[in-house]
């Protein structure tokens, strides 16, 4: 198995090439480009403190680079002459600062990512606008909310099976929501079709399937992060930033005749992932995990321990409104559907301060099968050696 050419960082998929054929422009925009509105204020200076009393201006209506929280978070910062001006002068002072911490390539990317979603925003038409606001009891099943809401880890196990270590089922959404995002989705197809524009595919793996954050769903899919996925990742992944889940990337694929096949085997470019199976009728397309690996073992475990892949080895058969929730690095990859159609919502759930903290950590047994196997070896081969001194001075004290 080779993770080589597999999944990949959405950066991946917005590449220079996958940019240049939504604009159309094989040059993209100089890096630091000083044309771009909004350097008129940039001389002044953000203050130290955040001021705690200034209520900062909602961002979440405006196609942004950066999430309209990281703006809401940021006005605090701005010098007091800056706090009453419009919200679109506000803006342009925040994007020019937040994109000097990006690489000139980086920066590229934004600019090209916000003109592509920025267009089919304005070009696309939804067929449900409902589907754009967090409406929980139109959403999820009633026994999924009552657990939510009371919030223990007694109320999540209530509904949920975790049928292998680190893999928790439930179900989750309503079928009427299922049926609205599954007509969402084909009026997108059509709409691509029709217009030949050149959408960005959900990841490296998938020719068909769309990015629901470009769609115009991605307030609603951050709250549904926020409000309901986060408070379980906090209960059973916290060791891999489940309790500091900050940015998605929510995306639909679809399999079956005319879509694709399968999935290899991969890991998620994400801490905690959500895959819902919206439906319709299939056979195939069952999920296969094989243990979870830091990015050092991602490759590892076929041959040494059979034992322990045995253990690891998980199959499961999709069910239209159950959600498998797993760690990004459980290694995994879905079965041909053979027939009929499939559809399944992947939210990918990321933690920056995850990301951060693990560039320096090496160890990471708590959740990677190989480094716990590494661990328990160090520990015998420790509990051997000392076995052997001991004996060795028994030996020499009776002579
Ligand atoms: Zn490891």
């Amino acid at each position: 198995m080779s993770f080589q050419g597999g999944p990949t960082d959405r950066r991946e998929v917005a590449s220079p090439a996958a940019g240049n054929a939504v604009t159309g422009d094989g040059n993209g925009v100089p890096a630091g480009d000083s044309s771009r509105p909004g350097t008129i204020v940039s001389s002044q200076r953000l203050r130290l403190n955040p001021n705690k009393d200034h209520k900062p201006d909602v961002y979440e209506d405006l196609q942004l680079e950066f999430s309209s929280s990281i703006f809401s978070s940021l006005e605090r910062y701005m010098p007091p002459s800056m706090l009453s001006v419009p919200r679109d002068d506000k803006v342009n002072f925040m994007r020019d600062i937040l994109l000097k911490y990006l690489p000139p390539r980086e920066q590229n990317r934004a600019q090209k990512h916000k003109e592509y979603r920025q267009k089919i925003i304005s070009n696309y038409q939804p067929l449900h606008r409902e589907l754009h606001t967090m409406n929980p009891t139109m959403f999820f099943v009633p026994a999924f909310l009552k657990a939510i809401g009371d919030n223990t880890e007694q109320s999540f196990r209530s509904i949920m099976s975790e049928p292998s270590p680190g893999i928790f089922t439930f179900e989750m959404l309503q079928p009427r929501f299922c049926e609205l995002l599954l007509s969402e989705i084909e009026n997108f197809e059509k709409w691509v079709n029709e217009t030949k524009f050149r959408i960005m595919r959900p990841n490296t793996m998938n020719k068909y399937g769309a990015v629901l954050d470009d769609f115009g769903l991605e307030m609603m899919l951050d709250k549904l992060m926020e409000g309901f996925i986060r408070p379980i990742s906090k209960v059973f992944f916290a060791e891999v930033g489940g309790s500091t889940l900050d940015t998605h990337h929510g995306f639909v694929v679809e399999y079956g005749k005319d879509r694709d096949v399968d999935s290899g085997f991969h890991v998620d470019d994400s801490e905690v992932t959500l895959n819902v199976c919206l439906g319709k009728e299939f056979s195939g397309g069952e999920l296969f995990f094989r243990g979870t690996r830091c990015d050092k073992h991602v490759n590892t475990g076929s041959q040494s321990e059979s034992l322990q892949l045995k253990q690891e080895i998980f199959d499961y058969s999709h069910v239209p409104g159950r959600a498998v929730l797993h760690r990004g690095r459980h290694r995994h990859g879905a079965r041909a559907t053979t027939s009929g159609h499939r559809a399944n919502l992947l939210l990918w759930c990321r933690s920056s301060v995850f990301r951060e903290m693990k560039r320096y950590k090496k160890d990471f047994s708590s959740w990677c099968g190989e480094c716990n196997r590494e661990k328990k070896e160090r520990q015998r081969s420790l509990i051997a050696a000392t076995r052997l001194e001991l004996f060795k001075r028994e030996g020499e004290s009776a002579t």
